[in-house]
């Protein structure tokens, strides 16, 4: 026996937890608060699964509506966390367009020969490659991904690029990074509150 009201829209009563399949992507689209894996629609976020069999829309009814990044999005994140051979990053621009939910995607480090691909807290530049088991995973391999913004890992200065490395122009501390050619570029969407509108170093720290 099926559980399946006879609605064209069924709400589920329990609470889904993000990660969640709600639906097969054979039968459903992935909408609101949703991402697909390839197999499944998952929720990403907590909320109400609402699955639509006229629009044939699986989504996830939250107060407010999550930016879920997509195949082939350009999303700019602030480093969470670096792993040995992953690191997570707290997407803040999709596409250019800001977004508050704070999803988190995955971008495997493995193969990139640097020294340090990117610090925790380094703005990052990814294309979303799409999702797997729960998780959203980016890719750094282009020349305008990878890191945007970062500072000297010594002294915390600024730092400046020289060919595949930068330099920081309080130390002259030489150190790698995953560099994007768009690195410092004020074309970029501000990366955070502490570095909107600085000109020239003023070096004041605490
Ligand atoms: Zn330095």
């Amino acid at each position: 026996m099926t559980a399946a009201a006879a609605t064209t829209t069924t709400e589920s009563a329990s609470v889904i937890l993000p990660g969640d399949g709600i639906a097969s992507i054979e039968e459903y689209e992935a909408g609101a608060n949703t991402f697909d894996d390839g197999d499944m629609v998952r929720a990403a976020t907590v909320g109400e699964k609402i699955i639509d069999r006229e629009t044939r829309v699986a989504s996830i009814r939250h107060p407010r509506v999550f930016s879920v990044p997509r195949k082939g999005d350009i999303v700019i994140g602030t480093v969470a966390a670096v792993m040995s051979s992953m690191m997570a990053i707290r997407i803040d621009y999709i596409n250019g367009k800001p977004t508050t939910s704070k999803v988190e995607c995955i971008c495997s480090t493995r193969n990139i020969r640097r020294k340090n691909v990117a610090l925790v807290a380094d703005v990052v530049a990814l294309k979303i490659l799409g999702s797997l088991n729960g998780a959203i995973h980016g890719t750094m391999s282009a020349p305008e991904l990878g890191v945007v913004f970062t500072k000297c890992r010594k002294c915390g200065g600024s730092v400046v690029p020289l060919r595949d490395v930068i330099k920081c122009t309080e130390c002259s501390w030489i150190d790698e990074r995953k560099l994007s050619n768009r690195l410092n570029n004020g074309d970029f969407v501000s990366p955070g509150p502490a570095a909107t509108g600085a000109k020239g170093g003023s070096g004041a720290s605490g």
